[in-house]
């Protein structure tokens, strides 16, 4: 056998492995898995039913064009077909926006800590992350990203709520930040948790994008419409943006049984609104326990807390697992907890409040 192996490109070493969420322990009494911001509501019957009917024509590819699923999202936003893409989850899209930007020698700017995709993706096209750290208070700084950009800035993400923090960022903020970016840089604006968004200050970024072309919306099937083990998401963007979008799509990437889903959950809103009431209604009794038990939470607008423990991170995340919920630990900073069940929740609040006397 040859010695050499084939010549990957370089950019490729070091890339940070996507971590997932850890599976709850199988085998246990109890075991919850709080550790990826899923929906834990089970698919809708109507959803369910549409997407086992489209199984029976798995031997086909699926629709390359989202037609239905396009129409659907086009009434919905009042936006043309040609400002919308579809793609693999909004993590696909986002590289694919990466992609279509930027290259060696380029950089992509973003919050830190925010999303572990942004530095994944950057890497892959050989671009350059510039991190921007959030406020003390966990929250983007928008002033700071201003003025990290350089002519060297291709695309800026700012995920709002931001993920693992929760936290947001409103619109006299955002809308000043945007007046600052120059109209050649691609802003992105990941709003992959906005259906949990209840702070009526900030912007809807379907809105901020029909006066900016440089604005990107993100949004996904997978968090507030339950569906992210079909991989569906989509963007809103003016034209040269979302074309880029469908020149480097995969073809055939997004599936029969996700569009089909896509647009039973889209037909059956209100119910899964729903449930993303409960969610929010479950998220303000965690986070009321939790700072009626001593901690310090940051007002967060998605479908999880954010704990900032440092050192103490991996213990917690230990102490939770021993009770049979697993959470996102991320050592050295912090713990990122989905809201859940409401069992789920519970055993959650019980650990911490534990946690916080033995401090
Ligand atoms: C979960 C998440 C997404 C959505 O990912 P999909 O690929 O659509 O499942 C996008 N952005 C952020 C910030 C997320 O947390």
């Amino acid at each position: 056998m040859s010695e050499t192996s084939p010549k990957l490109r370089a950019e490729l070493e070091g890339i940070p492995t996507y971590k997932p969420g850890k599976p709850a322990a199988a085998g246990g009494p109890v075991a919850y898995k709080l550790s990826s911001n899923e929906n834990p509501y089970p698919p809708l019957p109507s959803v369910l039913e549409r997407v086992t009917t489209a199984a029976c024509d798995l031997n086909r590819y699926p629709d390359m064009a989202c037609a239905e699923l396009m129409d659907e999202l086009s009434e919905r936003f009042g936006v043309p077909h040609s400002h919308l893409a579809t793609g693999t989850g909004s993590v696909g899209i986002a590289q694919q926006l990466v992609q279509a930007t930027s290259g060696p020698g380029d950089e992509v700017l973003y919050a830190w800590r925010s999303f572990e995709a942004y530095p994944i993706v950057t890497q892959i096209s050989g671009a350059r992350s510039v991190q921007v750290p959030l406020t003390p208070g966990d929250v983007h700084d928008l002033d700071a990203m201003a003025d990290a950009i350089t002519d060297r800035t291709r695309l800026i993400f700012v995920c709002n709520p931001n993920n693992p923090t929760g936290t947001v960022v409103r619109r006299a903020e955002l809308e000043r930040f945007l007046d600052r970016v120059p109209g050649d840089v691609l802003v992105v604006l990941d709003e992959a948790y906005r259906e949990f968004n209840r702070d009526t200050e900030v912007p809807d970024g379907v809105e901020l994008y029909r006066e900016r072309p440089n604005v990107c919306v993100l949004r996904t099937f997978s968090k507030a419409y339950g569906l992210a083990g079909l991989r569906v998401g989509f963007a809103i963007a003016h034209e040269p943006v979302a074309a880029a979008l469908r020149k480097t799509a995969v073809p055939f990437g997004v599936s029969q049984l996700a569009q089909t889903a896509a647009v039973a959950s889209l037909r059956a809103e209100d119910e899964l609104l729903g449930r993303v009431g409960s969610l929010v209604c479950e998220r303000t009794r965690v986070v009321d326990g939790l700072r009626g038990h001593g901690w310090t939470v940051p007002e967060t607008q998605a479908n999880f807390v954010w704990l900032r423990l440092g050192e103490r991170t991996v213990a917690f995340a230990q102490a939770c697992e021993e009770h049979g919920v697993v959470v996102r630990p991320f050592p050295g900073e912090g713990v990122r907890v989905t809201i859940g069940e409401t069992e789920a929740n519970d055993i959650f609040l019980k650990v911490a409040e534990a946690f916080h006397k033995e401090r």
